[in-house]
């Protein structure tokens, strides 16, 4: 009951920040997570992925294969084992997955697909944001919620327009929320041009919702990602190298926004699953 008791105007949505980037949700953030979580079933379905589980701590193979280390070292959080005097060493060499579609990557690892396959998973993920976290918005450790397609080029890029016209859908159920082209934010010498390049070819969109503070937030975004992946992971297609594309959405974040924009009864918020809609 104490987390019930103690969050009146300290703190907001329920949670209750336990050290820097770390958070506990009570019962009315956790009933209002399930209802985006609803959603996000629903959206799978949308988008004719098969839903998967995954663990969410990778090899650290796997991060350097997706290019994390080269483009995103500021977001990777490695795992090391805590050393006690006298006892072996133990392996070293995982990290808190940065994003959800990762593992999906090094599951399909050297393998060829003749079609597209989709996948929707909810997966535990980390960043490390060159530890700069903004509570609540800006979590260390926070839920990811992906579909992630891979297949060949024109299939895939099907599903990356599917994905925006579902993100759109949703930002038209949210006051004040918009679906501009973003970018990612790059590490290193080559960020800018990486940056220019992703503005004019269009390969990401965000939805940025407005809360009632006046802040804009993020809380989801379409990536295409052409054949970063399948050249990384060795993936194959009978055309070359798997092109990949994935809808995701920070589950906490779009918890908050909920919270914020329709209260905390996830009875009275609009059908942001569109379950009754066809996006095709
Ligand atoms: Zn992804």
């Amino acid at each position: 009951m104490i987390l019930e008791q103690q969050e009146e105007g300290r703190e907001p949505h329920g949670l209750r920040f336990i050290g820097p980037g770390l958070v506990v949700g009570n019962e009315r953030f956790a009933r209002a997570f399930d209802a985006v979580e609803d959603f996000a079933r629903s959206w799978t379905r949308l988008l004719g992925g098969s839903r998967v589980r995954s663990t969410g701590t990778l090899t650290t193979d796997t991060v350097h294969a997706a290019g994390y280390f080269a483009n995103f070292p500021q977001h990777v959080f490695t795992k090391s084992p805590y050393l006690q005097e006298g006892t072996e060493q133990p392996p070293v060499g995982y990290a808190t997955s940065p994003a959800a579609c990762l593992c999906i990557y090094e599951a399909l690892r050297d393998s060829s697909l003749e079609s597209r396959v989709t996948y929707g998973l909810t997966a535990n993920c980390g960043r490390y944001e060159a530890g700069s976290w903004e509570d609540p918005l800006r979590l260390a450790s926070f839920n990811a919620f992906e579909v992630v397609s891979l297949g060949p080029r024109e299939q895939t890029i099907d599903h990356f327009h599917r994905c925006r016209d579902l993100l759109e859908r949703i930002a038209e159920r949210f006051p004040g929320a918009t679906v501009p082209v973003a970018t990612d934010a790059f590490f290193g010498p080559a960020a800018a041009q990486k940056q220019a390049y992703q503005e004019r070819v269009k390969v990401k969109y965000e939805l940025e919702a407005t809360l009632t503070d006046g802040r804009s937030v993020s809380i989801g975004s379409v990536n295409s990602h052409g054949q970063v992946f399948g050249k990384g992971f060795g993936i194959t297609t009978p055309d070359g190298p798997a092109f990949s594309a994935c809808f995701a959405i920070g589950l906490e974040r779009f918890t908050i926004a909920c919270m914020d924009a329709f209260g905390d009864d996830p009875e009275s918020w609009p059908d942001l699953g569109l379950g009754k809609e066809d996006i095709s």
